[in-house]
Parts: structure tokens; C-alpha cells; sequence
């Protein structure tokens, strides 16, 4: 993870180079064909939200900000012309940029859809539908909201994996929330059931608090809701799991539940997936041969870079995270950078 200092460093460099008209000039040379995906999660404001805030992308401002520099910028592509490209192998004579969110949160819907429906910028949402069917605090949003509000001053957890907290009487468990949260990720799969019942037993704390459970992920009306604003829907599975940790079978129920699910709900084929966490050790050839198998078309990672038409691999697209630290001109030269070199250089 970059430090503050670090970033703002970058974000200094991209201001100057944009400046000095850096980033028009490798748009203009950006001519090889490519797409580049970008994947929003939350649209939040960072200072004040109560849970895990690494994962909010821009605050509402930030991102409106974004998506009218892409549209002046870039040609944005939506799911259709996705899986005819993956699929119907229309190649693209240009750069493309396509825009994805993760996750469902009800954020997406508030902010995000009114500024793309405006503006005709397509996107799709990759949904976890077990979060819509029965709502609650995933775990690394349970984790921050009880280590961010309990009174103790020391915290020794023992499940999944043995770790001991002191509280900072400057700023509590501010700096021990991606610590745990990074323990957690490298200890996945673990029971999360248990993991609120350890969270509950030492923060004190009721890890799904009912107000913040019912409003933090989207409903079937506002999926609806985005489908009518002209915008795209894709499976994230069931109960969002690293899906190379499951067996065959559940692994397989996670991938056409979802799909159902949806189909279901939406009245519309779902062809498009994307991995939870989609990183190297959470895509593997097996999972991507059964996402086939279910029939879906294409499928996302989260493996950052620009998708070639030679090169694309239409079951671990390629996807790179917004992060709500990243200015615009950050965004602007590293999708320029990346068209252009294969790479970003802010
Ligand atoms: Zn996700």
C-alpha cells in the first residue's frame, strides 16, 4: 500500500505533467488498440465514513469530476460492445476504456447512476447477490465499524488468527484496521459467522448494526433502478468468497446462483462475471473453465494493465481500482500511460 506522502507526491507529478500538456500529448500518441477497465467500489466521503474506507473509491464530487474529464477524453465503452469484442471478436481499431463497480453498495446507486445516466456513460455493476438477499456488514466493514466505535482500550483477538491491539489515545484502532484487515485477507477461508461472534465478544461492539445494514447495499428496486438508467449488470457470485478456496460444487453454486438470481430478478441474461477479490490466487484455470461451463462470456480480474486485442484473455480481463486518493489528473495520465506503454507511470 502507498503511503500519503507517496501519493501525494504522484499527485503532484501528474498536475505537473498535465500542466505542461504531458497527458494530451500520450493521448494523441495512444493510438494502439486497447481497452482499459476501471473498477469503482464505494462513492463515499473517506474522512467521515464509518467503515472500511480503503475500498471508497472518490467521494460524490470526485467522481462526477472523473467520469467529465473521461467523456472528453476517452471513447468509454459499454457491455455490449464488451461481448462483441470478447465474443463476436470485433476488434477495436482504437483505445477503449470501460467503467466497472464492485460490490453493490447502495452509494453506487445514490451517486454514481444519476452522473452516468446524465452524462450516457455506460457501465456495469458486478453484484454479490447474497449481500442484496440477506443484508449485512461484510466482514471487512464489520471489522472497521467495531474496532472504530468500542470503549476498550486493549483488544486480543484469538479467531481466525491470534492478534492483541492497544487503543492510541490519539486516534484509537485507526492504525489497526488494515493491519487486521490484512491478517484477515491472508487467513481467508474463515467462518464469518464466528468472526462477528469474536468481533461482538471483544470490541463490545454489535458488529451488524441493524440502521447501517439496512441502507448499505442496494435493493432489488434500485437494481432495477440501474438497469432503466440504461446501465449494465454482471454476477460477483453468491456470498462473495475467494472461489479457488471452495470445492468443485460450492464453487460451482456460487457462480450460477448468482447468474439465476439475477436472470431472475432482472428478466435479462447475465453473460458477465467478476471474480471476488480477482487476484492472482483467486483465479485459477479451473474456475475460469467452470465460469464457461455456466455460460457466461467474459469474465473480470483485478489485475491491473491494458487488455490488448492480441493478447486479451476474455476469462481474467483486466481491471485496474480507482482509489479515492487518486486525483483526476492521476486518472487521466495513468490511462494514458497505460494505452500508450503497456504501463503507468503516475
Ligand atoms: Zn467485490
Amino acid at each position: 500500500m502507498s503511503s500519503v506522502s507517496g501519493l501525494g507526491k504522484r499527485a503532484r507529478l501528474a498536475a505537473a505533467i498535465e500542466k505542461l500538456g504531458g497527458w494530451r500529448f500520450l493521448e494523441h500518441c495512444a493510438a494502439r488498440p486497447g481497452l482499459a477497465v476501471l473498477n469503482y467500489h464505494r462513492i463515499a466521503h473517506p474522512a467521515t465514513d464509518p467503515l472500511y474506507r480503503p475500498i471508497i473509491s472518490a467521494t460524490p464530487q470526485e467522481f462526477e469530476a472523473q467520469m467529465i474529464l473521461l467523456k472528453a477524453q476517452f471513447e468509454i465503452i459499454g457491455h455490449d460492445e464488451l461481448v462483441d469484442m470478447v465474443v463476436g471478436g470485433v476488434r477495436v481499431k482504437r483505445p477503449r476504456i470501460l467503467i466497472t463497480f464492485d460490490d453493490a453498495y447502495f452509494d453506487q446507486f445514490e451517486h454514481a447512476a444519476p452522473v452516468l445516466r446524465r452524462l450516457g456513460i455506460p457501465a456495469i455493476l458486478f453484484v454479490p447477490t447474497g449481500f442484496l438477499e440477506r443484508p449485512r456488514l461484510p466482514w471487512w466493514d464489520a471489522v472497521s465499524w467495531c474496532l472504530r466505535h468500542t470503549r476498550k482500550d486493549r483488544l486480543e483477538f484469538t479467531y481466525p488468527v491470534a492478534i492483541r491491539f492497544q487503543a492510541d489515545p490519539a486516534c484509537g484502532y485507526e492504525a489497526a484496521i488494515p493491519t487486521w484487515i490484512a491478517r484477515l485477507l491472508a487467513a481467508r477461508p474463515f467462518d464469518e459467522d464466528r468472526l462477528n461472534d469474536e468481533l461482538e465478544r471483544q470490541t463490545q461492539v454489535d458488529p451488524q448494526p441493524s440502521a447501517i445494514v439496512e441502507r448499505l447495499f442496494m435493493r432489488v428496486d434500485h437494481l432495477r433502478g440501474w438497469v432503466d438508467a440504461g446501465l449494465a449488470v454482471g454476477s460477483h457470485t453468491y456470498h462473495h468468497p475467494r472461489l479457488t478456496d471452495l470445492e468443485p460444487q460450492q464453487r460451482h453454486w456460487e457462480l450460477i446462483e448468482s447468474q439465476r438470481w439475477l436472470a431472475r430478478v432482472l428478466g435479462t441474461p447475465i453473460p458477465t462475471l467478476a471474480y471476488p477479490f480477482g487476484t492472482s490466487d483467486a483465479v485459477d484455470e479451473p474456475t475460469k473453465a467452470m465460469a464457461r461451463a455456466c455460460g457466461y462470456q467474459a469474465a473480470f480480474a483485478f489485475e491491473g494493465g491494458v487488455n490488448r486485442p492480441q493478447t486479451l484473455d476474455r476469462w481474467a480481463i483486466r481491471r485496474f481500482g480507482v482509489g479515492h486518493a487518486d486525483t483526476t489528473s492521476m486518472i487521466r495520465g495513468r490511462l494514458a500511460s497505460l494505452l500508450a506503454f503497456g504501463r503507468t507511470v503516475v
